[in-house]
């Protein structure tokens, strides 16, 4: 099953350097989830090759600008080419508000449904469940209320040994008992084992997103022993006033909250305008922890 991500903006605040602000698609067995929508994220999409109707989800970590600018854009194209069927938005709730606004002056009637679920930042809870994931809220200590989210694929049913199966004329209706672990015995009497014919799935993998945050230890519980971290990384360390005024992280901060949490791998982003090359950032984090990588534009990572 598809597990992974593809970063549309890396930038904090304002698009420079052919980066832009912060948006992250996620494939979760090929459906679609776009994580924060700063300006410019349509054009992302089509940059990368993806179509912006196949998103289903939405979720906002905040309301600074730079987060979800681009959104107005996405819902207005998409009413344009003809969508009918809902998305889903989790945002804080005065995003609706702004939305509501942005298309009553518009004189825009939206022809498909957005079901809007509004996120709190006080604590960390289970917003949304489908078949393949599980989303849960990240509060996170930013300027404004701001959650992060961690994604959490479901155990799959376990795997065929299909060619076994064949060989011994096992009659496909008994396929789905097995997939569920089930030992069977037949008409016939034969018993079979069902360790004998499956294989278990691969173990559930999770992808955490932390935009924006000061480095706060309370937040750790919601993203311990996560396969990918995503993690801000506004500024080099030398820069650590600056990163706590603005409730912000440095790269150092954003490697160590790797390691403390046990992540297996962490992706940094969100760069301040004043870092044309990112490569002293991916140096700071990696003498820290080394399974470090930059969120790179039109890059897809495997979570
Ligand atoms: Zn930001
Ligand atoms: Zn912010």
């Amino acid at each position: 099953m598809k597990f992974e991500v593809t970063i549309l903006g890396s930038s904090s605040a304002t698009p420079v350097y052919n980066r832009n602000p912060t948006a992250q698609l996620l494939n979760c067995n090929e459906k679609f989830y776009l994580i924060d929508c700063g300006e410019g994220t349509q054009q992302q999409l089509i940059k990368y090759g993806f179509k912006a109707s196949k998103i289903d989800f939405v979720f906002i970590s905040h309301l600074h600008g730079d987060h979800y600018f681009g959104l107005i854009g996405l819902l207005s194209t998409l009413h344009l080419n003809g969508r009918v069927k809902p998305i889903k938005i989790f945002a804080p709730a005065a995003l609706m508000e702004i939305l509501v606004l942005q298309f009553k002056h518009s004189e825009t009637i939206i022809r498909y449904p957005i079901e809007f679920v509004a996120t709190t930042a006080d604590n960390p809870s289970q917003i949304f469940e489908n078949n393949d994931v599980i989303v849960e809220t990240i509060i996170l200590n930013h300027r404004i209320p701001c959650t992060g989210f961690r994604f959490t694929q479901k155990k799959r049913l376990r795997r065929l040994i299909v060619d076994k199966l064949e060989h011994e004329r096992i009659p496909i209706e008994y396929y789905p008992m097995l997939k569920r672990g089930v030992d069977l015995t037949l008409p016939n009497g034969q018993v079979l084992k069902n360790i004998d014919y499956t294989l278990d799935s691969d173990e559930p993998k999770s992808y955490c997103y932390c935009s924006d945050t000061l480095f706060d230890e309370r937040y750790f519980s919601s993203i311990q022993d996560c396969d990918t971290l995503y993690h801000e990384a506004t500024f080099l360390h030398e820069m650590l006033d600056r990163a706590c005024q603005t409730h912000h992280t440095t790269a150092l901060q954003a490697a160590e909250v790797a390691k403390i949490v046990n992540a297996k791998k962490l992706l940094i982003g969100h760069f301040s305008s004043r870092y044309k090359t990112l490569q002293p950032i991916l140096d700071e984090a990696l003498t820290v922890f080394e399974r470090t990588e930059l969120a790179i534009e039109g890059v897809t990572y495997q979570v």
